[in-house]
């Protein structure tokens, strides 16, 4: 985990791994790249998703059922998911 806090508007681990995979429009990217460049707490967490090698989570549907909305909460499961650190950053209370 990082030791220094993002002292801007952090930007979310999910962002980042969007980043990461090149999911984000021209615009979005280049947010980023500026902020990670100013900013050592959300560049730290950018070098350990690009670090990172764990596979991704998979989702199991353990029962399929007649419609979409007879779904429930048990028909789902969640594998091999680890949730990394928080990005610390300042807040307003
Ligand atoms: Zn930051």
């Amino acid at each position: 985990m990082s030791a220094v806090a993002c002292t801007r508007e952090p930007v979310s681990w999910l962002r980042l791994e969007r980043y990461a995979l090149g999911e984000l429009g021209a615009d979005a990217a280049r947010a980023i790249e500026v902020h990670v460049a100013e900013c050592a707490a959300c560049r730290g967490c950018l070098e350990r998703i690009w670090g990172d090698d764990r596979p991704l989570p998979r989702l199991v549907l353990k029962r399929k059922p007649e419609t979409l909305f007879d779904y429930r909460f048990e028909d789902f499961e969640l594998l091999d998911y680890y949730a990394h650190g928080s990005i610390k950053a300042p807040i307003a209370v």
